[in-house]
């Protein structure tokens, strides 16, 4: 599969962006950084995205995506998230204050609503376009769903933001010819206090999580904060463990 990592930082500058990948060029996990780095046409051939958690740093191009697709002439979009995320989003986000419910608005180029809103039991496996889909409940501050997708015979688990957690351990170890686990590490080791605080990791609980993790596939570290990401990077190799990466913003074939 060709993973293309649109923002890999938990914050935004002119050379850092927020949380947003593309799987093969139709299906997102996380929308902080979509219209931002992408064409029109690109945005387009997305056809579902999956939302983590309803942070503003995993949501800001959302709207705008969503938007974009009322005037273009492909189907809806498919939003899926955890039950508990998709409510707080209906109630925070897409509420006719902050930004209009477009499921309920027809888009004139297709006869449709161009969005269409999908809610996720945790734990229970369902398939779509031919890949499958679990969502996993992660700690965090807030409701917060992780998310395991099966596409043509290869897995990939993304946390989103997390503290310490076990369930999408337990499930990825389970997993068949895993690729790629993309999970957090958000503040370097002498910030633990505040990751503890905040339900984010560090390098050091980063490098626990790993020992909870029984598959050989690369491990990386997104949701970098901008100002630690040189001490985070360092931290992540000091880890000695060969599947510890930093995940950078670039196109990756796994
Ligand atoms: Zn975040
Ligand atoms: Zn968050």
């Amino acid at each position: 599969m060709r993973l293309k990592v649109l923002g890999a930082y938990g914050a935004s500058d002119a050379e850092h962006n927020l949380t947003g990948y593309l799987i093969d060029d139709w299906f997102a996990v996380d929308a902080g950084t979509l219209t931002s780095k992408l064409s029109f046409a690109q945005q387009s051939r997305i056809q579902a995205v999956f939302i983590t958690h309803p942070h503003a740093d995993h949501i800001r191009d959302l709207p705008h995506l969503i938007h974009n697709r009322f005037a273009q002439s492909t189907g809806p979009l498919t939003i899926f998230a955890a039950r508990e995320v998709m409510e707080l989003l209906a109630r925070d986000v897409f509420n006719g204050c902050v930004w209009p419910d477009f499921s309920d608005i027809i888009a004139p180029a297709t006869g449709k609503p161009a969005v269409q809103y999908r809610s996720l039991t945790p734990g229970k496996r369902i398939v779509y376009n031919d890949i499958g889909i679990t969502a996993v409940g992660v700690d965090h501050q807030i409701p917060a769903a992780g998310v395991l997708l099966e596409i043509n015979g290869q897995s990939i688990v993304f946390t989103g933001d997390t503290g310490p957690t076990h369930e999408i351990w337990k499930r990825t170890n389970k997993m068949q010819n895993v690729v790629a686990v993309v999970t957090e590490a958000s503040f370097p080791n002498d910030q633990q206090p505040l990751a503890d605080e905040t339900a984010h990791l560090t390098p050091h609980t980063f490098g626990e999580e790993l020992k909870k993790i029984t598959v050989d596939a690369p491990v990386y570290a997104s949701h970098r904060k901008i100002p630690y990401e040189r001490d985070i990077e360092s931290q992540i190799r000091n880890l000695r463990d060969r599947r510890a990466r930093v995940l950078l913003e670039k196109n990756y074939t796994l």
